[in-house]
């Protein structure tokens, strides 16, 4: 199997069958991103625990609607960053920022990306890369707000 069609079969898999959607109670955060460019919403929720290095991501919960791309991007992330630390996971929205921004000329580090390397095919479509974005984007703004909260919480 070729490796391009082999990517989209794996966001064709994670567009039809979503992991980790669905807002969930408890959180700390909730955001919504919207992509205008193409439609994409997405509102998403986290909950943190821990503090400094020992800070872990406990849930990521999502509603998302708009492109295949889109939803599936969500999903994947999902899987990177649901149950991992703080720091793993913003390292793992560093490498797909970098990833989507190299307009297919970065080697991702499938250790890191998992099924999030199947999207390094989107990067050749800048029109496309805000929709491959929209959760990661929204990840790391809850993530942000929920971990200045949870600080705040602690003193
Ligand atoms: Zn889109």
């Amino acid at each position: 199997m070729q490796v391009e069609s082999l990517y989209q079969e794996i966001i064709l898999d994670h567009y039809k069958r979503p992991h980790g959607r669905g807002l969930r109670e408890p959180f700390n955060t909730e955001v919504h991103h919207v992509n205008p460019t193409c439609g994409d919403e997405i509102t998403l929720r986290v909950l943190i625990s821990g503090f400094g290095d020992d800070m872990v991501v406990e849930d990521v919960s999502y509603e998302s609607q708009g492109c295949s791309i889109s939803q599936a991007s969500a999903s994947v992330m999902f899987d990177l960053v649901a149950g991992e630390t703080v720091d793993d996971a913003l390292r793992a929205q560093e490498e797909f920022l970098h990833v989507m921004h190299s307009r297919g000329e970065a080697e991702p580090d499938e250790e890191i990306l998992g099924d999030a390397v199947a999207f390094q095919g989107v990067a050749k479509y800048p029109a496309r890369v805000k929709c491959a974005l929209l959760g990661w984007m929204a990840l790391k703004d809850a993530v942000a707000q929920a971990a200045t909260a949870h600080e705040e919480d602690l003193d």
